[in-house]
């Protein structure tokens, strides 16, 4: 049986994932979206020249001599406009984003000052030709281009949206994402305590998987392992763009969940990818969905939607960057690798005088959720490793947070 490559898998995903289109959203909204348009500056900002500093206007060639005594013309503060110009031997007391009066050319900080009556100031040390003024237009241009299409909007970006004034901002849409659950061992959060049941986690870590890229799926719930309840529960899910189903994609004899997809003319692009854990992940689309199978057990899901689904909700919704951001750490103890796969190993990141420290969490069976709930990253063992030893250096996928990366692995582009 031929398993895919994590990367050829990658590939088959991101070229089915259209960008979709284009809605407008308020600002207060729009933090992780990603800007569909272009962004021009309505305005110059500052809009004339203003003081950088708390000071006095000066003309600097008043200032060939110091210390220099100069009379104190005006107050200017933000916001108000100055009403005189300044002379020889003249200066006026000026306020951080005050505009430069008429005739004054440079602001001297007023700790370089001392005041010595009301209306006269004594300049103790000089300063080249334009010292603390910021020039108009300095931050943004009118009609200039400040932020491109295809800028995820962090806090940083945002506020440059609130400076122009967009108030409703043009972003990339996001899919409708379904996730469905099938097993007949599985119980709800809500069903009734049953000893001898297996509670449903994935349905619960794929909708926060989803959550935390910015997007609400919906729960279908829980399906048993049955060719004709499982055909209708994915038929809901058909309604929308993107299904994620866990479980019922490996090889056990109720494993329906990829021959029930064909049957409803989802055409499969792969099934088993060459890593672990994870390896029963298949991939299938119709024109209108794309449908992932993540394996039942609950890292394996895990690990599956990190590796394949977020880079294709990303790209999706606009983002350039679709990988988790990858460190480089050091690993604490040695790490057996007997087997052919690519390998994901959870682990806790330290830091110490050399760098990040990765530490394996807990057992890593991939049925042992706990050994992702205490993780903070994958650490990444190549398939032809023949294990690692302590000290060794070891890349690790971060999995906290909203860094993502050009690349999947390696230095970021
Ligand atoms: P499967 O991929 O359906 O063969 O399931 C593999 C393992 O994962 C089995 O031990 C299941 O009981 C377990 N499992 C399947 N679905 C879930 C789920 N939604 N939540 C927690 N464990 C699950
Ligand atoms: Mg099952």
């Amino acid at each position: 049986m031929n398993y895919f490559s994590l990367s050829a898998a990658q590939q088959i995903i991101l070229q089915s994932t259209a960008r979709l289109g284009m809605e407008t959203i308020p600002l207060a909204r729009s933090l992780n979206r990603v800007l569909a348009k272009d962004i021009l500056s309505n305005r110059d900002h500052p809009p004339y020249a203003v003081s950088a500093m708390d000071g006095y206007a000066v003309r600097v060639n008043n200032l060939s001599t110091l210390p220099a005594i100069l009379t104190v013309i005006e107050d200017i503060k933000a916001g108000t406009l100055p009403i005189k110009a300044v002379l020889d031997g003249q200066c006026a007391r000026i306020m951080t984003g005050a505009a430069i009066p008429q005739g004054a050319d440079t602001v001297i900080r007023v700790e370089d000052t001392e005041t010595i009556l009301s209306d006269a100031v004594q300049i103790n040390t000089g300063a080249a030709l334009g010292t603390n003024i910021r020039r108009q237009g300095e931050n943004l241009r009118t009609g200039a281009t400040v932020l491109k299409a295809g800028t995820m909007i962090t806090p940083g970006v945002l506020g440059i949206l609130a400076m122009v004034k967009c108030a409703q901002v043009p972003v990339y849409q996001q899919p409708r994402v379904a996730i469905l659950s099938t097993g007949d061992e599985l119980e709800g959060l809500d069903d009734p305590f049953d000893s001898n049941k297996i509670p449903d986690a994935n349905s619960h870590t794929l909708f926060a998987q989803v959550l935390a890229l910015g997007i609400t799926p919906t729960l279908l719930g829980i399906t048993q392992d049955d060719p004709l309840e499982l055909a209708q529960a994915i038929r809901r899910g058909l309604d929308y763009d993107v299904l994620l189903i866990s479980g019922g994609t490996s090889v056990g004899v109720h494993d329906y969940v990829r021959p029930t997809l064909a049957e409803l003319n989802v055409h499969m692009h792969f099934w088993r990818v060459a890593i672990r854990p994870g390896h029963p992940f298949a991939f299938g689309t119709t024109a209108k969905n794309q449908v992932f199978c993540l394996p039942g057990n609950p890292v394996s899901s895990m690990v599956c939607f990190e590796q394949f689904v977020a880079p294709a909700l990303r790209q999706a919704t606009g983002h350039h960057r679709l990988y988790r951001r990858t460190l480089t750490a050091r690993l604490s103890h040695t790490l057996a690798h007997r087997h052919q796969n690519m390998e994901f190993v959870r682990v806790r990141l330290a830091q110490d005088q050399q760098g990040y420290v990765a530490t394996a969490t807990d057992s890593q069976s991939s049925g042992v959720l706990l050994s992702m709930a205490h993780a903070d990253g994958l650490l990444i063992v190549p398939a032809d490793s023949n294990g690692l030893v302590a000290g060794e250096a070891v890349t690790v996928q971060c999995l906290d947070g909203m860094c993502y990366q050009n690349t999947p692995f390696g230095a970021p582009v």
